[in-house]
């Protein structure tokens, strides 16, 4: 069975430990990989490897750097193929997601290229008779990604792009559950030319992370994943004095104002693409008015037909759940739905596919008359189950909203501009969609949460990456007056 093992200074290396976790394939349900699990020690050494890349990496001139960029981006391309089936195939969403994922990813890449402009400091002449003031941003050193499951390859690399190019060097630790592709990056830095050391790959679990909480070489710590995790990943960063950003889970609400396209908004709703493993799938239909009844009619329809499917099956529309526990879950939280009483009008639950028998497969589920009290309203379910809420007034659906410990990312049907207008502006969330329903902001700007979405005060990639990954230094000088006042001709030695 094949071992994905880490990747450690511009090379694959075994380790020290002999722990080993199981790899799925989604689809079928066979474990078809094992992953090497990291000790402690597996950490530190990788870090004192990192440690010693920044030396001569964090002193590059950014527009090397960056050519080392523009070459990785041609070598994802020319790669995508293998990349996004390595996604499906360890992740099991559909390959044109999948692939869609993998462009966003690529698109941080060309953002990092830009690394030269993007670097450039402020300065302001004569800040006092004769005094100039200017700033740079440096790099922190040794940084660290750790990343969740259903992005196996965008979430990591809205990380590293940015923190190489402005000239750290970087561990990441993936999700034990879908590693692959993680290595594959990794060799396709290297052979962009990024020189040994600067990137590396500690697969492993808690043991990993907790060492990258508690190793002082490690100077910040991104993290994307559930949120007691983040929470977890915020507070020991804080306490060991690193620089923390940490995304946590989500609970994504789709207004459906009386006045919207309700087809614009219904299609908006089918964030069964992923199997709703997304942090920013829309998992709560919030229906303004009387326009419930139509939304529901016209929604179960579309979650009836939905072609469920292996990933690599053109023809799928939504792929299996990642691991059998979590198909276990996502079914626990539609059978406590239907015990608070919420209306389960299309049940996915006893989906069973000819040939993938054993494949981690549920079918879409949507909900009616879901309650603010319920569970299945409160908690996050990361699967195909979405939930209806119906509301008297816009009022009511800001409210809603508001008052929800989460706040990653939101949307509003309507078409008037007074409803989209205020709703942007008050709403107590990161992301905005006004007739968009995944609002995921492009890699130029900035990816984030509100609230128990995001632990920490920066957000992904953009110039919130650029910002989180450089330290900031000003400069004050002023030259005493030389040669041009007080020019002399004679030679020092004759005075
Ligand atoms: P997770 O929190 O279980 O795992 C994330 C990472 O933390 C993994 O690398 C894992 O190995 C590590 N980890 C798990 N348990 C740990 C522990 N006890 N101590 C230390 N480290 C631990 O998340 P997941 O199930 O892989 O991913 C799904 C979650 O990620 C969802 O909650 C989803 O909303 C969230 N997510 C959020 C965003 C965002 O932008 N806010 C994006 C993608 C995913």
């Amino acid at each position: 069975m094949k071992l994905i093992e880490h990747f450690v200074g511009g090379k694959i290396i075994p380790g020290t430990s002999n722990k080993k976790g199981k790899v799925f394939n989604p689809a079928t349900g066979d474990q078809e990989k094992e992953v090497r699990i990291a000790s402690k020690k597996d950490l530190d050494s990788a870090v004192e490897v990192a440690k010693k890349a920044f030396q001569e990496w964090s002193v590059k001139p950014s527009l090397v750097r960056a050519r080392v960029m523009f070459k990785f981006k041609e070598l994802i391309e020319k790669n995508s193929d293998e990349l996004t089936q390595l996604i499906v195939n360890e992740h099991g969403k559909v390959y044109e997601d999948a692939k869609g994922s993998l462009t966003r990813g690529l698109e941080v890449v060309e953002f990092a290229c830009g690394i030269p402009h993007l670097l450039k400091g402020e300065f302001s002449e004569n800040v006092g008779t004769n005094v100039d003031s200017w700033s740079m941003r440096q790099p922190l050193g040794v940084v660290a990604g750790i990343t969740p499951f259903n992005f196996p390859a965008m979430v990591p690399m809205w990380m590293f792009p940015i923190a190489i190019a402005c000239g750290n060097t970087f561990i990441l630790k993936p999700s034990e559950k879908d590693p692959s592709c993680s290595i594959k990056l990794a060799e396709l830095l290297k052979e962009a030319g990024l020189p040994d050391g600067v990137f590396n790959v500690i697969n492993g679990d808690k043991e990993a992370v907790d060492a990258i909480l508690t190793n002082p070489d490690i100077k910040a710590v991104s993290f994307v994943g559930s949120t007691p995790i983040a929470k977890y990943i915020y507070e020991n960063s804080a306490k060991n004095e690193k620089r923390v950003q940490a995304l946590g889970g989500a609970k994504n609400h789709l207004v459906v104002m009386p006045d919207c396209d309700l087809d614009g908004a219904v299609n908006g709703l089918m964030g069964y693409g992923s199997a709703g493993e997304r942090c920013m799938a829309q998992s709560v239909a919030v229906a303004v008015g009387d326009i419930g009844d139509e939304l529901v009619s016209r929604l179960s329809k579309k979650a009836e037909a939905l072609k469920v499917g292996p990933g690599m099956d053109k023809n799928s529309e939504m792929g299996p759940l990642v691991t059998k526990e979590h198909l276990e879950k996502v079914r626990g939280y539609v059978d406590l739905g239907v015990k608070e009483g919420a209306k389960l009008v299309v049940d996915g639950r006893s989906l069973k596919l000819q040939g993938y028998e054993n494949g981690f497969y549920i079918g879409g589920c949507l909900f009616d008359h879901v309650k603010k009290e319920m569970r299945i309203y409160k908690e996050e379910i990361f699967g195909p189950v979405l939930s209806v809420v119906r509301v008297k007034t816009f009022e009511d659906a800001a409210n809603l909203i508001n008052d929800h410990e989460y706040g990653n990312g939101v949307s509003i049907y309507t078409r008037d501009g007074d409803a989209g207008r205020t709703f942007a502006s008050k709403i107590q969330v990161g992301m905005v969609g006004i007739n968009v329903p995944i609002p995921v902001p492009m890699a130029f700007h900035s990816f984030g949460g509100w609230k128990r979405s995001l632990f920490g005060d920066s957000a992904m990639h953009g110039m919130e990456g650029i910002k989180f990954y450089t330290k900031l230094k000003t400069i004050t000088s002023r030259w005493p007056s030389g040669i041009r006042s007080n020019a002399e001709f004679v030679m020092p030695t004759m005075k």
